[in-house]
């Protein structure tokens, strides 16, 4: 196990599954979401794999980067990950007539729904008896959205639970930032889809701040 691996350098203690002798599945939106979860995860030796089902970003060549970002911690930290369909006509349908809804609101629990279930469905297929998600550590989110939606999913099947750990205590958000930074991850500066895309654009020209230019930013 490497140094940045030891659990001494995370100050969280040893994590343990909600359910024994299962393996997990990560749901994951992004590497600099998922990068403190997963050397967590790999320091407490808890089964892991990477789940990357986001049909939600927009434009293609973002959904590749993001992807891909995640893709190149999970061989580094040897997880395996799981290309999840990019069905973006699906999502779109979903959300139809919640466009001009703001960030938090009923578009981001359809969006968190279509994400959870399909992953619960994974994990249900694949022999995973606990999932979980990335999303919850970043601070932009409301974790009691999020946690409603996975426990909404993962009833639909018996021998399925969603974990709903606060991966944002004990240093979880800090080091989110810090294990970005080393990996030099890729820095999105919008939630995904095409509508936060347009409502940061939008607050951005209110507050006289240039445009978004995706693809450009890493962390340093
Ligand atoms: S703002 Fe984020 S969570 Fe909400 S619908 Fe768009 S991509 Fe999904």
């Amino acid at each position: 196990m490497s140094d940045h691996l030891k659990l001494d350098n995370f100050a969280r203690p040893v994590l343990s599954m909600p359910k024994e002798n299962s393996n997990l599945l990560l749901h994951s939106c992004c590497a600099p979401c998922a990068g403190e979860i997963m050397e967590a995860l790999a320091a407490s030796n808890i089964n892991t794999t990477v789940y990357f089902y986001n049909p939600n970003i927009h434009p293609t060549e973002e959904y590749e980067i993001r992807k891909n970002e995640n893709k190149r911690f999970c061989d580094k930290l040897g997880f395996e990950c799981i290309d999840g369909d990019y069905d973006k006509d699906n999502w779109f349908e979903r959300i139809k007539g919640l466009e001009d809804e703001p960030e938090r609101g009923k578009r981001c629990t359809q969006c968190f729904d279509m994400r959870f279930e399909r992953s619960a469905l994974f994990a249900q297929e694949n022999g995973f008896g606990v999932y979980a998600t990335t999303l919850g550590i970043s601070r932009w989110k409301d974790m009691e959205q999020i946690n409603s939606s996975g426990l909404r999913a993962a009833k639909r099947y018996e021998d399925v639970s969603y974990w709903d750990f606060n991966w944002r205590k004990q240093g979880g958000s800090s080091r989110m930032v810090e294990i970005s930074k080393r990996e030099e991850f890729y820095q999105q500066e919008y939630c995904g889809c095409v509508y936060s895309l347009r409502d940061t654009n939008r607050w951005r020209r209110k507050n006289n701040k240039d445009r978004i230019i995706r693809g450009v930013k890493f962390y340093s």
